[in-house]
């Protein structure tokens, strides 16, 4: 092995790369959370996250939490011991997000789907056709599946459960899409969003939070699960709405200067260069697919996900191997295969704060690794990724 030189090219789906000017803005002195000053910085990160989901009525709490914090909350705040909740499968973390809620006490009926492919909108009309007792209390899906790079067409399920003339509530994970792609929470009826700050946002992790609707605020009225640091009751009696406790204050100096980024760029530019930069991983992964080499996982092009991609190994092949060599070799972090995908899949992250001479690198990096480990490959990705860039 040797010394790592140079800067290290972080290419993992999450935890992202973090701007200099959001890293420095976090860099802030403690100030009291209740101190007027803060406060106005605070509604403006507020106000701020809620133009980035597009939330038009309804609430927003944050947590000091991770991702997997936001999802226990959204499920405790909503639901009643026994509830049944109808998971759309997509790939580990709506496996995770599943396994949870069972824990919590809810029954799980499950879409099932081919992970490669992803769920058919008419199986999810047609559970909730099915349910003539009226049993499911929520739709949940993962907007985009960060273990298999794959997105779900959001409209179209809400289309789903509007010709079911269902009354489930609609709970969306947005962790690793929110500020990649497009996600319009009041427009596409989505009553619960669980969102985190280590991705499209560009911040470290440790917050995320749930945008709910009036339905959702509604539900939350009737809901008797046990809570206790996530209670959305007790925070709306505090003035800041969210957090028991103490509020993470530098993480707001730092959305601040991300919602700036994201701002000044403009939320539909974000968009384009995260589709960008995806055709040009996907072109290269193409190309690397002749030879018998590594395969785009997700097979179905309407659903590729613009912030990462799931490459999956040739029979017999370690991911490991690429990963550590990259790692090890070139100082390029990549993404793992999660669960049931270990070992068999290598992730490229390609969201935030990321440009095509970043993604070459990496690329270049990966081209490098699957050489020395002595995995067969197609020739021309490199060129391939920069014919999709286009001008
Ligand atoms: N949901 C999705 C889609 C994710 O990608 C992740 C993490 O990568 C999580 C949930 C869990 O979030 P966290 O790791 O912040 O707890």
């Amino acid at each position: 092995m040797i010394s790592p030189r140079g800067r290290h090219f972080f290419a993992n789906p999450g935890p992202t790369n973090i701007p200099d000017s959001v890293l420095l803005a976090t860099a802030h002195a403690s100030v009291d959370f209740n101190d007027p000053a803060f406060f106005a910085i605070y509604q403006e990160g507020r106000a701020g996250l809620r133009r980035v989901l597009r939330q038009e009525s309804g609430e927003l709490f944050l947590y000091t939490a991770s991702g997997h914090g936001a999802w226990d909350a959204t499920l405790v705040n909503l639901f009643s011991p026994g509830e049944r909740l109808l998971m759309i499968s997509s790939g580990y973390f709506s496996e995770t997000w599943a396994g949870m809620a069972a824990r919590l006490g809810l029954e799980i009926q499950t879409v099932a789907a081919d992970w490669r492919h992803g769920a058919d909108i008419a199986a999810i009309e047609r559970a909730l056709r099915d349910d003539t007792k009226g049993m499911i209390r929520a739709v949940c899906a993962v907007h985009n599946e960060t273990s298999t790079g794959l997105s779900l067409p959001l409209p179209a399920i809400r289309a789903a459960i509007d010709a079911a003339r269902h009354p489930a509530l609609f709970l969306v994970d947005t962790i690793s899409s929110l500020g990649s792609f497009d996600f319009r929470m009041s427009e596409w009826g989505v009553d619960a969003v669980v969102g985190g700050s280590q991705k499209g946002l560009m911040l470290p992790a440790g917050m995320s939070f749930t945008a709910a609707s009036e339905r959702a605020l509604a539900a939350h009225r009737e809901a008797r699960l046990a809570r206790g640091y996530f209670d959305w009751t007790a925070m709306l009696g505090r003035p800041h709405k969210s957090f028991m406790g103490t509020v993470p204050v530098t993480f707001f100096y730092g959305l601040r200067e991300s919602l700036r980024l994201i701002e000044d760029e403009g939320l539909e530019n974000v968009f384009a260069r995260h589709h960008r930069l995806a055709s040009g991983v996907r072109a290269a992964v193409r190309a690397w697919s002749g030879n018998r080499g590594p395969e785009l996982f997700c097979t179905n092009p309407e659903r590729v996900s613009d912030s990462v991609t799931t490459i999956l190994m040739p029979e017999g092949a370690d991911a490991e191997s690429v990963r550590t060599i990259a790692r090890e070799r070139f100082n390029v972090s990549l993404g793992g295969g999660l669960g049931a995908l270990g070992g068999k899949v290598f992730r490229i992250g390609h969201l935030g704060d990321l440009n095509e001479a970043m993604v070459m690198g990496t690329l270049a990096a990966v081209e490098m690794s699957l050489g020395r480990a002595g995995i067969p490959h197609g020739q021309g990705a490199l060129d391939a990724a920069m014919a999709a860039f286009g001008d």
